[in-house]
């Protein structure tokens, strides 16, 4: 099902004008479809049947707390990367024990917080955090249930700045090192070793570098048991990829039988962490065209929306769909454009040389595929304030992230108390 579709000529998410919206939120905002959020949980929930296996959302795509619950109500735990998050996950619903605590650089104080807190599991990603998270642990006279990230050495063929599981990337350890990390864990009296993990990279459109890991970590947790550890879990990680252009990403479906199949006799308990993949499709940004501008060469439409909004297209060259809202009649005209934001930088743009049906201002657009890593990266950058976060559940929709005054962001900030105060 297309959770957003025209409808009489206006772009709807489910049951609701995008421009009712827009009205009463106005641009940009982020906005998410529940049930596409639902149809991508329910997409795993089916395939994991009959598996020993779980989703814990990653959450860093979009902590959005709606959306947290949205997942959380059917079932899924949390894949979290900071304190930050925890609380987030915690604030949602999330039960403690259902929180994954990932990432390659957490500190001291962040490690008793999840350790206080209850969480689940812990994915070390170090030696040097193995020994540190024993004796956080030993000063709460606590063993934590942790699992060691192995690096598998596995080109995932993504983009280079989210690649994850090649040896040179910052994350996990080599496979050929684990061993001995392993070890070392093992003889620490506050950690309890129950797995390992893995999580090769982001926006992965083919299942072969999963198959290649999977198989590179079952004869790895074979030797770690011959060594004497007990290996109840296996952390498969996120990674799945969304369609932006005309990728064509394996089914969920397709992606958990070649799990199941690749893990077949390995008795683990098998862990998820899809992010993207949950949420991606599921959100769109809106933005409203302030004005046309002519070029020599190409047209310039520049949007209320911009790399503040989502730095996707800066950072990542990515290649994001822009439809407007209002339907073009069949046939219209385009020209060719480039859809830009108001920021005072040459890589603020959202889209570059598309040929789209002529738009002038007042106009609205909607940026396809924009649920995860799009709002969670949103700045303030010129001061502009965070877009809004919107959440659409069949004909009902409310805003879930407010957009803070211009006053708000201001009255954040102190003057040192040495200044003069400026005269109001
Ligand atoms: C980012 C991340 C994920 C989610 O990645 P997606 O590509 O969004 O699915 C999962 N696990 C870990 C450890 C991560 O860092």
């Amino acid at each position: 099902m297309n959770y957003f579709a025209y409808k009489k000529g206006d772009m709807h998410a489910e049951g609701v004008a995008l421009k009712t919206i827009a009205e009463q939120v106005g641009t940009p905002f982020y906005c998410y479809s529940a049930g596409a959020l639902r149809a991508a949980m329910g997409e795993f929930n089916r395939g994991m049947k009959g598996m020993n296996a779980s989703v814990c959302y990653a959450m860093k795509a979009n902590s959005s707390l709606a959306v947290i619950k949205t997942f959380a109500e059917m079932g899924a735990g949390a894949d979290i990367v900071s304190e930050g998050e925890m609380r987030r996950a915690l604030a949602a619903g999330v039960p403690a024990n259902r929180i994954v605590y990932s990432g390659v650089g957490k500190k001291p104080a962040e490690l008793m917080a999840a350790l206080q807190a209850g969480v689940g599991q812990i994915n070390v990603e170090s030696v040097a955090e193995l020994e540190t998270l024993n004796a956080v642990a030993g000063q709460l006279g606590v063993k934590a249930a942790i699992t060691i990230r192995v690096n598998p050495d596995v080109d995932a063929k993504t983009h280079a700045k989210i690649t994850t599981g090649k040896k040179g990337n910052k994350f996990g350890i080599d496979i050929d090192l684990a061993r001995e990390a392993f070890a070392i864990a093992g003889k620490l009296p506050h950690l309890n070793v129950v797995g390992v993990a893995m999580h090769i990279g982001s926006q992965l459109t083919t299942l072969s570098p999963y198959q290649r890991s999977i198989r590179k970590v079952a004869k790895f947790i074979a030797q770690l048991r011959s060594d004497g550890h007990r290996i109840d879990r296996f952390d498969v990680g996120g990674g799945l990829g969304i369609v932006y252009k005309k990728e064509k990403p394996p089914s969920i479906t397709d992606f958990l039988a070649i799990v199941k199949k690749e893990t077949k006799g390995l008795d683990c308990e098998l862990t998820f962490e899809p992010g993207r993949r949950l949420v991606g499709e599921a959100g769109v940004l809106v933005g409203e065209v302030i004005l046309v501008k002519p070029g020599a060469s190409k047209t310039f439409v520049i949007v209320d929306a911009a790399m503040n909004d989502l730095i996707r297209p800066t950072l990542y060259d990515a290649w994001h769909d822009i439809v407007p809202v209002r339907q073009p009649r069949p046939g219209a005209a385009t020209i060719r454009c480039d859809i830009v934001g108001p920021i005072c930088e040459s890589g603020d743009y959202l889209a570059q040389n598309r040929d789209l049906p002529r738009l002038s201002a007042g106009d609205l657009v909607m940026v396809r595929s924009a649920g995860a890593y799009g709002a969670v990266m949103g700045s303030t950058y010129n001061t502009r304030p965070l877009a809004p976060e919107v959440m659409v559940d069949g004909t009902r929709f409310a805003v879930t992230r407010p957009r803070p005054s211009i006053d708000d962001m201001l009255a954040a900030e102190r003057f040192p108390s040495w200044m003069e105060r400026p005269k109001p």
